[in-house]
């Protein structure tokens, strides 16, 4: 029996037949289909977030000018609160209310009564204390179910202050994961903001999507697209602000980190603004080159692309001695790698090459096409889970529609390789054996930790401590512990050391699991213990 197996074995047949599509091993030929973006079991403690933590905590938290209101418990918004160290700064023309955790802390009284009255108080004590442009609320699971009327409550403040006050309706318990909030937030930054400023055109001109400024990835990405000579027009939303945003329909071209929290966006942005998109991956060297000379290519000027190599090369140098010696260390070691709907994906290229074998993978929250790639979406059947998450439609916007490329150019761009609106997900670059577990639970976290013993395990917030319990060195990838960045060059540097002294520290072999020296069960039969 495979390791796959083993651990499968050991579940009820009705849990086996659900979890069966959900974990597969890599095999050679026929491309393989998961089961994704579908409800947890009930009573599994699996490693997935809510709806709201999607929304808010990932997509609408960072941008640093707004004063993000959580309308629910304070639990929710500490649950929230700096969990994913998206760093942000304030520079001339904008303030930086991130470090700031603003909650209507309801009550019982207020689930009884209702809470819009506290929302409208919450919002005036926000407007004379910070004053902001921009208010944004986000709703929780007590709020949807009490029916508090937040867009109500919005529409009001927005007339009253002369601001933009936007609410989310993005209640814990929607869609099966943190997926549906991302998407629910796309919705509102592409219906309420994006498009609304009247900055000129630059030359040049991108916007970086899905990347989130953990640790400082986002201004290590933007240090190198600068040094090219790149303008970037807003980052979504790492460090990005409402005042950058309202002008990204500025921009000649999309850059996609992310794909699973904001595709949408990208998606809409070619509809509405005819603006260009390509996936990109600025993790792991050989990513971040490929990436940088796609970009190159989509704007077609030699001496864009000269900078480019010069600066590829510049960087590379830099940390040349750093890298091979960090190879050295880590060549052969065998890791596990579960976070996120595409920062799973983005740290393999990485770990190829520094020699680490990935040989346990999966997402918490990614489709079918994070995994198998986009050329599946069309076969995706939609569910009743999906449905409860709408799914807006955005038309040409005449005034501000632009092209940067004929489509027959569009066309010999994408046969030369640029990946214009492609994105070949997970198995485009796991390798053969590796098992993929979707959705992953801690039952089979520790089984596969006991089956497989990884040296290194990449996990998210949930999962870090069982697997650090159980004697194997974890790095978090939802907020990298304490460190980063990890995107970039630097970041690659940073990364390769980090790991390093994670798996040759000598703690590791003073922790020792307590199922391995307690029982875990306890009982009596027939008198005996
Ligand atoms: S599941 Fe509901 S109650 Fe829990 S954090 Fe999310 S919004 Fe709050």
């Amino acid at each position: 029996m495979d390791s796959r197996d083993k651990v499968l074995d050991k579940y009820s047949s009705k849990i086996y037949k659900n979890r069966k599509e959900h974990v597969i091993e890599i095999e050679a030929g026929e491309p393989q289909v998961i089961a994704a973006d579908t409800r947890a079991i009930p009573g599994i403690m699996t490693n997935r977030g809510c709806c709201y933590a999607g929304c808010k905590g990932v997509v609408i938290g960072p941008l640093k000018d707004v004063v993000n209101i959580v309308h629910g418990p304070i639990g929710c918004a500490y649950y929230t609160w700096g969990t994913r160290r998206n760093k942000a700064k304030s520079d001339e023309n904008t303030k930086d209310f991130t470090q700031y955790s603003f909650c209507t802390d309801m009550q019982e009284t207020d689930i009884v009564f209702g809470g819009e009255k506290k929302l409208r108080q919450a919002i005036k004590e926000a407007m004379e204390i910070f004053n902001p442009e921009c208010i944004m609320i986000s709703s929780t699971c007590p709020v949807g179910l009490i029916g508090d009327d937040i867009h109500a409550v919005a529409a009001e403040a927005e007339k009253q202050y002369g601001i933009k006050v936007l609410a989310f309706s993005c209640e814990g318990y929607k869609g099966v994961s943190q997926s549906g909030g991302h998407h629910i937030a796309n919705n509102g930054l592409m219906k309420y903001i994006i498009g609304t400023g009247d900055a000129e055109p630059q030359k040049y001109s991108i916007n970086l999507l899905g990347e989130y400024n953990i640790g400082g990835d986002g201004w290590e990405v933007e240090r190198i697209l600068k040094r090219i000579g790149y303008h970037v027009v807003s980052v979504m939303t790492g460090d990005g602000s409402y005042d950058h945003m309202k002008n990204a329909h500025t921009a000649d071209l999309n850059l996609v980190q992310c794909h699973r929290s904001i595709n949408y966006i990208a998606e809409m942005m070619k509809t509405k603004y005819g603006i260009d998109w390509i996936k990109v991956n600025f993790i792991g060297l050989e990513s971040i080159k490929q990436s940088l000379l796609d970009i190159a290519a989509y704007f077609n000027d030699p001496e864009l692309l000269a900078r480019t190599e010069a600066v590829i090369a510049e960087e590379e140098e830099e940390i040349a001695v750093g890298m091979a010696y960090y190879k050295s260390m880590l060549d052969g070691k065998k890791a596990a790698i579960y976070v996120g709907g595409s920062r799973t994906h983005h740290y393999i290229n990485l770990l190829k090459y520094l020699g680490v074998d990935v040989i346990l993978a999966g997402y918490e929250f990614g489709h079918r096409d994070d995994y198998e790639g986009r050329d599946v979406i069309p076969s995706i059947k939609i569910d009743a889970d999906s449905k409860n998450i709408e799914s807006i439609t955005v038309t040409k916007d005449e005034a501000n529609y632009k092209t940067f490329h004929t489509p027959e150019k569009i066309e010999a761009l994408k046969a030369a390789g640029v990946p214009l609106e492609k994105y070949d997900g997970l198995w485009a670059d796991i390798a053969e054996g590796a098992i993929i577990t979707d959705d992953f639970n801690h039952f089979e976290t520790e089984e596969f930790l006991k089956l497989l013993k990884p040296d290194i395990f990449f996990s998210g917030i949930k999962d870090k401590f069982i697997v650090q319990k159980s004697g194997v060195p974890s790095r978090q990838l939802h907020s990298y512990d304490y460190s980063g960045p990890y995107a970039g060059f630097r970041g690659a540097l940073n990364f390769a050391k980090d790991i390093t002294m994670a798996t040759y520290t000598p703690v590791w072999n003073m922790v020792q699991a307590p199922w391995k020296s307690e029982p875990t069960l306890v009982g009596s039969l027939g008198g005996m213990e």
